[in-house]
């Protein structure tokens, strides 16, 4: 029974190259991989860029909320005998679950790229899906600034770090967004603007605890 896999790692953390070698590795055994990202993931357009130079065309562009498993995709993914999904965090809970099904029931490896969470920290609705239902996962690693391992994506707008904004913005060469890997400790001390007096202060604070009404 064929796996779905999930590698995922802050920003920098190579996740594009690691697909590219992956898929390079199929097609070099002359075995057919196709690869697939949503189209919120606008970077590169219809191809897959590494930092470090190789590129590989995408084959399928998923739409916001558009099956995986529906005839104008079903040739390419019958013929395929690995999938590979870049930027995974962008494809919808649905998305998943049919990347499921097509590992599971169809026996088609399926292995997903991707952030585990937003520049909030938040989940995004793929990756939370993928750790619910995933074989196994990875993390691939990161240095963050300070030489500690970089868990967290922070967006900084014109240089400066923010702590509002919509999920999905990507950056670019030519945008004012720019998303820096951070160890959690750098992350609340930037983003946050937490450090260690402003914790041991909120430690002095009387919290009222404020009781519900009995009806
Ligand atoms: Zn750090």
């Amino acid at each position: 029974m064929a796996k779905l896999e999930f590698r995922y790692g802050a920003m920098n953390s190579g996740k594009s190259m690691m697909l590219l070698q992956v898929a390079h590795n199929y097609s070099e055994k002359n075995r057919n991989v196709i690869l697939v990202k949503s189209e919120i993931d606008t970077k590169g357009n219809d191809y897959l860029i590494s930092r470090i130079g190789p590129k590989r065309k995408v084959d399928i562009i998923l739409k916001r909320d558009e099956p995986l498993l529906q005839k104008k995709y079903s040739k390419k993914i019958k013929n395929a005998e690995c999938i590979l999904v870049d930027e995974a965090q962008f494809l919808s809970s649905e998305q998943i679950e049919d990347l499921w099904q097509i590992a599971k029931v169809l026996d088609i490896p399926v292995i997903c790229f991707g952030l585990k969470s937003d520049f909030l920290t938040n989940s995004f609705p793929g990756s939370k899906r993928l750790f619910e239902l995933c074989d196994s996962f990875k993390e691939l690693e990161t240095i963050c600034e300070c030489g500690h391992k970089a868990r967290f994506n922070a967006r900084k707008i014109d240089g400066i770090f923010v702590d509002e904004g919509d999920q999905n913005v990507i950056d670019g060469a030519d945008s004012h967004i720019e998303y820096v890997p951070l160890c959690g400790k750098c992350y609340l001390k930037h983003v946050k603007k937490m450090d260690e007096k402003k914790v041991l202060k909120r430690m002095e604070e009387d919290k009222v605890q404020m009781s519900l009404p009995i009806i």
